[in-house]
């Protein structure tokens, strides 16, 4: 078949300090081969899969541009309604086709758009008219609307936090994209919105249970796919907040019978589910009752991947004040310290400010005399799978304190960012990473424990800290008593 496919992925934050335009997504990946401008390597390979599995399975595909950025603040609007354009008119120059594969995040957000992924849906539907299917695979953090619902065929949301099956349900898309455009079969969804923010980990119960009971529902002859969408709770639009997809062929009863069924269940255990308010002081008394092995203590608040600046001094000003023995902390996000460290050599003692540069959420800066352990140009570790490239960076050494700055502001997603760096996870006793789970896939394994720790932070679980404008409520859990029907 004739396959269109895009991607256009962006996490926005309403608390983010971080400006967002064109730029970031330069930063990160911006693949326009109608202008000719290629990534020639598919180092993000995640927002490529639905082109690159589509042309291995035979597929004529038309591809349009491959847009993602670190998470920060909405988008200017010039420069999202450019991308946006670009996309459509990508579409306008490709038709007729017989499919349109796209790979979204679910909660962008631009300057006078609350609903990115619904607009541009909306956009080519338009373009495409009403038979053509239009298939999305999105993060499990989007905040799903009436319009995304609307102007698709099927949305697929990853199942995995941390997101470790974007592959599978790029698989998953195609097979029902394929179908669909065969009239083999016809895609009907129900969809119900949750009024719940949070932060839910599917590596722990019962979730984890959950997450298996929909993939063994998915197997039920008539159904096609099933989404628990956790939804983006620093979004403050009315759209932020759970919701559940059910699609079936052409089966309306059933999707909507098992889509009020997965609602109830996920609702009913949203309490037990949250992710941990563990604070700054408990966990470093749960670290000083620990064992031998290594303690990952997860900086939660301050997460890039969520649009937090990566670059707050809370555990780094504790860590020393504590005497905590043979740590590492990673990675705090300092361009300017990252240049003074490779101006300085390696081997080199130098009085360096670290951190605590970007919001008052980044805390006070600190200071100490440091000594430049490792340098790296090119500095890289595991993401979702995929080696993801992060620059240069620095390590530097207080006492037996390892500490590795980055000038790419990017989560800590893989041990690689300490052991890339000279530091040796295996012999430390405590390592703070700066992510909120996605670093759990690599770290659990070497890990004896793991402590989501929040600390103040533009990514804090601690919803009450944030000036919430323009929410739905009411909505657990920062009003009381909230029900569904
Ligand atoms: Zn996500």
């Amino acid at each position: 078949m004739r396959l269109f496919t895009a991607c256009l992925v962006h996490e926005s934050s309403g608390f983010s300090p971080i400006p967002t335009s064109l730029q970031n997504f330069r930063d990160g990946l911006l693949h326009r081969p109608s202008r000719g401008e290629l990534v020639p390597l598919r180092l993000t390979a995640i927002e490529c899969g639905l082109t690159t599995k589509g042309t291995a399975r035979g597929h004529d595909i038309v591809e349009s541009v491959g847009a993602a950025a670190t998470p920060s603040g909405p988008l200017n609007k010039a420069d999202y309604e450019l991308l946006r354009d670009e996309i459509v008119s990508d579409l306008k120059k490709a038709m007729p086709v017989d499919a349109i594969g796209l790979f979204l995040h679910g909660a962008q957000l631009a300057e006078g758009y609350d609903d990115c992924e619904g607009d541009l849906l909306a956009s080519l539907r338009a373009v495409a008219g009403p038979d053509i299917p239009i298939g999305v695979e999105f993060d499990l953090h989007g905040n799903i609307t009436p319009q995304m619902m609307a102007n698709s065929t099927v949305i697929i949301g990853c199942k995995e936090y941390p997101h470790i099956d974007f592959s599978e349900r790029a698989d998953e898309l195609l097979d029902i994209l394929e179908a669909a455009a065969a009239k083999r079969i016809r895609p009907v969804s129900a969809w119900r919105k949750l009024p719940m923010l949070g932060i839910f980990h599917t590596t722990r119960q019962p979730l984890r249970g959950l997450v298996d009971r929909i993939s063994a529902l998915e197997k039920t002859p008539g159904v096609l796919t099933i989404t628990i969408a956790h939804g983006f709770p620093w979004a403050d639009t009315p759209h932020a907040g759970s919701a559940i997809i059910v699609t079936t062929d052409n089966d309306e009863a059933l999707a909507a019978r098992l889509c009020d069924e997965i609602a109830r269940a996920f609702f009913a255990m949203r309490n037990e589910i949250a992710a941990p308010l563990t604070t700054l002081d408990e966990a470093f008394s749960l670290v000083s009752s620990g064992g031998n092995g290594l303690t990952v203590i997860a900086d939660t608040a301050d997460n890039a991947g969520g649009g937090a600046a990566s670059d707050s001094t809370y555990f780094l000003h504790e860590l020393v004040k504590r005497r905590i023995e043979n740590a590492a902390i990673g990675m705090i996000w300092d361009p300017m310290a990252v240049k003074f460290a490779f101006d300085a050599g390696v081997g080199a003692t130098l009085p360096l400010r670290i951190g605590g540069k970007i919001s008052p959420l980044s805390g006070v800066p600190f200071d100490a005399e440091v000594t430049v352990t490792a340098l790296n140009p090119a500095l890289w570790q595991t993401a979702f799978g995929y080696r993801q490239p992060l620059g240069q960076a620095a390590a530097v050494r207080i006492g037996d304190l390892d500490i590795v700055l980055s000038s790419v502001r990017e989560q800590t997603h893989g041990p690689e960012a300490f052991s890339e760096m000279g530091i040796d996870l295996a012999a430390k006793r405590l390592v703070v990473v700066k992510s909120a789970q996605h670093f759990y896939a690599t770290f659990n394994p070497l890990a004896e424990r793991i402590i989501y720790a929040v600390a103040p932070g533009a990514t804090s679980v601690d919803f009450t800290t944030f000036d919430y404008q323009r929410l739905s409520r009411p909505i657990w859990p920062l009003d009381q008593g909230v029900t569904i029907d």
